[in-house]
């Protein structure tokens, strides 16, 4: 899986989690959403649980200023052990003795309470075109106020932001300044330094994203299941605001949060990074298998999502593997789930490999159009003119073209083929 070098890694082994928790798993107390249930769950839910960061918690000083600045709130799904906590939120399972802090790097156990330090406190936010997502078949040509923290559950080697996932929240902020809160007079004035002291709780999300007339919030660029208590709390403030919500995610993340959060998100895309086991461990970490169960959850509770597949050179560049990827997704998501390939760039770890040969990219398309998928596109390549088109599977008819993340030719009425009338798959609604 591979640490990083900086980090203060420590690999809690089985034997040693059942050492510093097995009393108390008969009792254990599982917290979900802020309800306490008497749980008989154990450390089987997860093979090994996952690497954390021993000792790693803030110093005194430190957590009192985080905490005056609402910048921690207690965790919403684990279980507490004793001293001790499981947090239940992605399969990672991280086990923490007070003091610990979790794989994702954001939260921490204080005292037998489990925390997140990522709430309220982004570390980036931009306004993009939906279409950057990518999201092609949801209300395309929209704008999306984006927002990240530091963390995440995986250490991909290709990570394009790994300088915010792979971070703790407190190389990120700094709550040593006055405090900032981001509101709507604010937008337009603030400096590269206020990024750091900044504030951006649920409800000045919901009043910037208004102000901004975006009609949606992407939760995006680092990995929302590592700030998921803030993703949580805004996702449902945004909807009963009229508000969209848009998770872009690697798909790692237990069942019942997921359930929890889908009920208020909109759109989805999730990264489906490989299609066997071997590839993930080398490549991302995770497991294929969640990813999946993801993404049939999505499916079964009638989320929109996009698929995106990236081709790393060596790494998931195999075609009889995207075939069977392919074929999956064909079988238990239908036809009409769009799939996106990207290319590759080298950057972070793999900066060795070179691009993404786009040849590779174009027999990858190929090769989902005759599995029976109906929508597939390239990202990241200049060189294929049709890279983002949507053709009507009907007539096959261009309807519409896109210039990378601009929309440059819209054909459907109602969103049906403007020429043959078969429905698009897809939220085209205004
Ligand atoms: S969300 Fe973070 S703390 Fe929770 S199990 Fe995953 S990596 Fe560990």
């Amino acid at each position: 899986m591979g640490m990083d070098q900086t980090a203060v890694g420590c690999v809690m082994t089985r034997r040693r989690a059942l050492a510093c928790g097995a009393a108390a798993f008969a009792g254990a107390s599982l917290r979900c959403n802020g309800s306490w249930i008497d749980s008989l769950l154990h450390l089987g839910d997860s093979e090994a649980p996952a690497e954390i960061f021993k000792g790693d918690a803030p110093d005194a000083r430190l957590w009192a200023q985080w905490r005056e600045r609402g910048w921690v709130r207690e965790a919403s799904h684990y279980l507490k052990l004793g001293a001790n906590v499981q947090c239940k939120t992605c399969p990672n399972n991280c086990i923490l003795e007070p003091g610990d802090r979790s794989h994702c790097r954001n939260k921490v156990n204080c005292d037998g309470t489990l925390y997140t330090m990522a709430y309220g406190n982004p570390c980036t936010f931009h306004v993009d075109p939906v279409e950057k997502k990518p999201l092609f078949h949801f209300h395309p040509g929209s704008r999306a106020f984006s927002l990240a923290t530091s963390g995440c559950v995986f250490r991909c080697l290709n990570c394009q932001n790994w300088e915010i996932s792979q971070k703790k929240p407190e190389e990120t902020k700094d709550p040593s300044g006055p405090e900032l809160r981001l509101l709507p007079s604010r937008l337009g004035s603030l400096t590269y330094e206020d990024m750091a002291r900044v504030s951006l709780f649920p409800d000045d999300v919901v009043a910037v994203t208004k102000a901004l007339a975006c009609p949606s919030i992407a939760y995006t660029y680092s990995e929302p299941t590592a700030f998921y208590e803030y993703a949580f709390d805004t996702c449902k403030l945004a909807r009963e605001n009229g508000l969209m919500n848009i998770i872009v995610s690697c798909g790692s993340i237990e069942d019942r949060p997921l359930r929890d959060l889908a009920q208020f998100v909109d759109a989805a895309h999730v990264d489906l990074k490989g299609f066997d086991d071997e590839t993930y461990r080398r490549l991302n970490s995770g497991k294929l298998q969640t990813i999946l169960n993801t993404l049939k959850t999505y499916n079964e509770m009638g989320i929109w999502f996009e698929v995106i597949n990236l081709v790393v050179p060596t790494y998931t560049d195999d075609l009889d593997s995207i075939r069977r990827m392919c074929g999956w997704l064909v079988d238990n998501l239908g036809p009409d789930r769009p799939l996106h390939f990207s290319r590759f760039m080298p950057q972070h770890k793999l900066d060795h490999l070179p691009p993404t040969p786009v040849d590779i990219l174009v027999r990858a398309r190929d090769a989902a159009r005759a599995a029976g998928l109906r929508y597939v596109y390239i990202g990241n390549v200049r060189e294929v003119a049709d890279a983002g088109t949507t053709y009507c599977p009907g007539c096959r008819r261009p309807v519409i073209e896109r210039d990378v993340f601009s929309v440059t030719s819209f054909l459907l009425d109602g969103g049906k083929c403007h020429f043959c009338g078969t429905p698009i798959a897809g939220v085209w609604a205004a």
